[in-house]
């Protein structure tokens, strides 16, 4: 079921406490040359809508189309909320949500860069509201399927790197231009070690002074037939997650 197609005592007949919804993430960035600006909300989106074709009880909310990517502001198009701002938006969802009875939040996160204020977000609401929600990167749910596909030395999911550019030449091709990406392109080419974290350290740095293109991996090397195993692969596994929350007393 879809949030925004009820209506009000449509809501009210449900047993809300026992409803899991799905809140989508992501971000309005730069994703290289070659991919969209709503790389990270289109997927966690489509997740979403996929996901409640197999569990149609569920309850998928639109997603939250911009999120934290200052670190991406070098390049035209990109829409920031600065983390506050974003944290605090969640936050009032998630409350309401809580007030019509909802007890069994996702929150589908799409990029990368929203995972630190997710985290305050999940803190705050349980510490000052007394309540839980439950926060999943779609990558974090296939861990070993990110390693073995990934050609690149990029940490995690990269960004706009194979991995990406994968899910998309599946999900929407019509979306992806490769050509525009410098023939032979790989970041972990590249030697701008400003952007690496050391031992013990983080450093806070724009994505371009990494790379002037905006990607981190390895986009030649995504194919559809890859972006298939990823996408099926994390639809079976978020699942099983809402399937378990949904069995929980
Ligand atoms: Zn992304």
């Amino acid at each position: 079921m879809k949030w925004g197609e009820q209506r009000w005592p449509q809501m009210k007949a449900m047993d809300r406490s026992k409803i899991v919804t799905i809140l989508p993430t992501g971000s309005m960035e730069q994703h290289g040359p070659h991919l969209p600006l709503q790389v990270d909300h289109f997927i966690a989106n489509r997740i979403a809508e996929d996901l409640e074709k197999r569990v149609p009880e569920i309850l998928t909310l639109p997603p939250v189309w911009a999120g934290t990517s200052g670190h991406h502001m070098d390049f035209p198009g990109t829409i920031t909320l600065r983390p506050r701002v974003f944290i605090d938006l969640l936050r009032d969802v998630c409350v309401c949500m809580h007030a019509h009875g909802f007890r069994r939040m996702i929150l589908l996160n799409g990029h990368g860069g929203n995972r630190a204020s997710l985290q305050v977000l999940g803190q705050e609401l349980y510490a000052e509201m007394g309540f839980s929600i439950n926060v999943i990167a779609y990558w974090d749910l296939v861990p070993q399927l990110v390693k073995s596909l990934k050609k690149s030395k990029s940490k995690g999911m990269g960004h706009s790197g194979e991995l990406e550019t994968s899910l998309m030449l599946y999900l929407a091709p019509q979306l992806v231009d490769l050509s525009a990406v410098p023939d032979g392109f790989r970041s972990d080419q590249l030697h701008h070690s400003r952007f690496i974290s050391g031992e013990g350290i983080t450093r806070y740095v724009n994505i371009k002074e990494h790379s002037e293109i905006g990607v981190d991996g390895f986009p030649a090397a995504a194919s559809a037939k890859d972006g298939e195993l990823f996408y099926q692969s994390v639809l079976t596994e978020l699942e099983k997650v809402v399937r378990e929350l949904q069995a929980e007393a």
